[in-house]
């Protein structure tokens, strides 16, 4: 065991950066080879077929059979140059990872031997055993048909031998099963609304596109140390571990220069994800020792979403090929700073106006103004919902743990927006909108370039906040599916643009232009929010908190009582007005993300009870052992244990923290039991909350006794080690 340990982690020191290669010298040679675009779209489909299914992309038309069968045909022969064998339909279930099942290509002939075929009905319909995936109720588990229907808005791709294909997966009854559907229902729901305020500015607009840039944090781990860390595998952080003498308090981790090893890893990852199409583009240190980031070019929600869910799988098995883990956890070291997924969110018409950017002249300023104030109404009137979209068992350990995000949804707007706003509450209405633009700024050295300021600052205290052209939510999990987020904003800004329009329509019809009507719609909800949701202070304080509380905002800190706003009736009323979910959808998503957070908090408390008898105390009684022949070797020999002072002292340490730990782990053993008898799922959560809010205290002990132990006798490694190797 001892040696074990050690040499571990020299195999791990020695490790080397592996060769890359790269399949072209430049990634336009390559990008997107692996996705069933639209430039093999032309390639592969006849004219017929192509201006049938660029209809059904484009303008939401139905896909006919024939035409299903005559895409299917041109992807077959596409895929099959690039060795493709299989094909799989490929969803997002509610489990938090996405979901496959392949079939071969193969199909009787007829004369006794095969062929390869792929036909319409294959591509866009399945019935896959769903039984075995969380429905909260909706299907008993005798009624096996789930479907998965094709989603044609996002590409067809090929990963290694296997075709897949984009879906989203409902009941026979046709409640959605998955995170894309509802999505999808969102995004629709946002255009719907937003399309016939732009009208009034622009008549040529169809279409309002929301767009989604997501930042993915993580950690790498080295796979032998990994491997050796019963909590790391099983529940993706560490449960038990002292704090490293060096973390992040130098700053010297943030942007600071990437390892080879992992420099190798994120080049390998880069050239996979734009074989996929995924426009990767960021990489860099984070903040915390061995934690990264990488964000791709924003694109579009549902797009940027799958491309999301791609990346983290493509991520899975690219690590591994470099001798690494990835940790998606969202804190999977204490006292370090834990990973999230900001999402970058904006909204922008078919005509290519962004609708979160300041406009060129005062009319676009005007246009801008009114979907800026309504996101922010929103935002204020759904706080808590937008905080349990965002709520899981991994996500909790960032919520009001003073690091980002704190738990408590306000918008940061930045001195420039701020003041506008507060000027349009006083001036006339029909003021022309003036907002500052970005600012050029001499540095005052000759060979440095002017820069150009943005006309927002940054607070990173912030859960929501305005970068100049959009909102990034930060509050997001870095474990989590975008779709929660993104459905749940989305479906907010849908339902208060509508009824921002309906106002709108009023003061139209009194006769008022649409520049007075529009301010006088609006100043009533400037007045409303400015102070309210809007915050740019510092959201960690504790007088945040007190302010909050007094601004009427949620300042819940317990996932599973945030779960319950979901069928609240202001959510529920949100969303079958925006055609979201039904009510029945949300009863039972509420009953999943419970029985999630039990499960999840269940399998790490049993871990840590288990590591804690089966690990620790095994290490602490040896120690304790060898210090005890110690002593009593020492009194045969001078017949006093004089000389055994620090040895006693480190002994009485030793006892009462095994002592301490042998009754908190059986302790915790009974609560569980005492939990599991609870049929409710949402009283079972609330018991399992309490259960998680004790794991710190057994945790002290088997801290302290890290520091105590013989290090050669310690049976897992450190943080200093899994943090510091790459
Ligand atoms: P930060 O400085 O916040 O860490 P990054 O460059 O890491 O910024 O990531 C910013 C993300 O925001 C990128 O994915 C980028 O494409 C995206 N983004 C930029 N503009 C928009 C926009 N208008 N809408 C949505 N996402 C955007
Ligand atoms: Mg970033």
């Amino acid at each position: 065991m001892t040696n074990d340990r050690f040499s571990l982690v020299k195999e791990s020191f020695v490790k080397k950066a592996l060769k890359v290669e790269a399949p072209a010298p430049k990634s336009s040679e390559y990008f997107a080879e692996l996705v069933f675009d639209r430039r093999k779209m032309q390639k592969y489909l006849d004219a017929k077929t192509l201006a049938a299914l660029l209809q059904c992309i484009d303008k939401g038309v139905a896909l006919d059979r024939v035409t299903a069968d005559g895409v299917a045909y041109g992807m077959k022969e596409w895929a099959m140059e690039h060795g493709v064998t299989h094909i799989t339909h490929w969803f997002q279930p509610l489990t938090e990872t996405t979901a496959e099942k392949h079939d071969s290509l193969i199909d009787y002939d007829g004369k006794g031997g095969v062929i390869e075929s792929f036909s319409g009905k294959d591509l866009i319909q399945q019935e896959p055993d769903a039984s075995s995936f969380p429905s909260g109720g909706i299907r008993a588990t005798f009624e096996a048909r789930g479907y998965t229907a094709w989603d044609p808005t996002s590409p067809v791709f090929i990963e290694g031998d296997t075709l897949c294909i984009p879906t989203v997966f409902i009941s026979y009854t046709g409640e959605a099963l998955d995170c894309k559907t509802p999505l999808k229902k969102a995004l629709k729901a946002v255009s719907d609304a937003a399309v016939p305020i732009c009208r009034l500015f622009d008549p040529n607009v169809d279409k309002v596109v929301s767009y989604l840039g997501w930042e993915q944090e993580y950690f790498l781990v080295d796979e032998a140390l990994y491997a050796a860390r019963p909590d790391l595998m099983i529940t993706g952080r560490t449960l038990m571990g002292h704090n490293s003498s060096k973390n992040q308090q130098l700053d010297d981790h943030y942007f600071g220069a990437i390892p080879s090893r992992v420099t190798a890893f994120m080049r390998d990852l880069e050239i996979e994800g734009h074989r996929l199409g995924i426009p990767l583009k960021t990489r860099h240190n984070e903040v915390a020792p061995n934690q990264f980031e990488l964000a791709p070019i924003f694109g579009e929600t549902n797009l940027s979403n799958d491309q999301n869910q791609i990346v983290m799988n493509l991520m899975n098995k690219i690590a591994r090929k470099h001798g690494f883990v990835v940790l998606f956890h969202e804190k999977p070291f204490d006292g370090i700073n834990g990973s999230g997924k900001h999402n970058n969110w904006s909204l922008g018409t078919d005509t290519g106006t962004m609708l979160l950017a300041p406009g060129k002249d005062p009319m676009g300023n005007l246009q801008f103004v009114i979907f800026f104030v309504n996101v922010l109404a929103a935002v204020q009137k759904y706080n808590s919902l937008l905080k349990a979209s965002i709520a899981s068992a991994t996500n909790a350990h960032r919520l009001g743990a003073n690091e980002a995000p704190p738990a408590i949804v306000s918008a940061f707007l930045g001195k420039t927006m701020t003041d506008v706003l507060r000027k349009l509450l006083v001036l006339p209405s029909d003021t022309p909108i003036e907002i500052a633009g970005k600012e050029g700024r001499k540095i005052g050295l000759v060979e440095i370039p002017e820069i150009f300021i943005d006309n927002t600052d940054r607070n990173r205290t912030s859960p929501f906040a305005f970068t100049g052209n959009r909102f990034e939510f930060r509050a997001v999990g870095s474990s989590a599916n975008c779709a929660s987020a993104m459905t749940t904003l989305n479906a907010a800004v849908a339902l208060q643009l509508s009824e921002f329009k309906e106002a709108l329509d009023k003061e139209l019809a009194a006769g008022k232009t649409l520049q007075v009507a529009a301010m006088d719609t609006l100043k009533p909800i400037i007045s409303d929010i400015i102070d309210v949701v809007c915050f740019d202070g510092n959201g960690y304080s504790e007088e945040w908190k007190q302010e909050a509380i007094r601004r009427g905002l949620d300042v819940q800190t317990s996932v599973p009582e945030m779960i319950k706003v979901f069928t609240e009736s202001a959510s529920v009323e949100l969303f079958t007005k925006t055609g979201v979910y039904t009510e029945k959808e949300l009863i039972a998503r509420n009953e999943v993300k419970w029985e999630t957070y039990t499960k999840k908090v269940q399998i790490e408390s049993r871990v840590l009870v288990r590591m804690a008898i089966n690990h620790i105390l095994p290490a602490a009684l040896e120690y304790k052992s060898n210090l005890l022949k110690e002593v009593v070797m020492a009194k045969d020999t001078f017949g006093s244990t004089d000389s055994c002072k620090t040895e006693i002292a480190l002994l009485e340490k030793i006892t009462s923290l095994i002592d301490e730990i042998s009754t908190k782990a059986e302790n915790m053993r009974e609560a569980r039991k005492k939990a599991n008898t609870i049929e409710d799922e949402y009283l079972k959560a609330v018991a399992y909350h309490d259960i998680a809010e004790s794991f710190p205290s057994l945790r002290k002990p088997l801290d302290k006794l890290e520091e105590l132990v013989d290090n050669r006798l310690w049976p897992l490694p450190k943080y200093r080690e899994l943090l510091f190797i790459s």
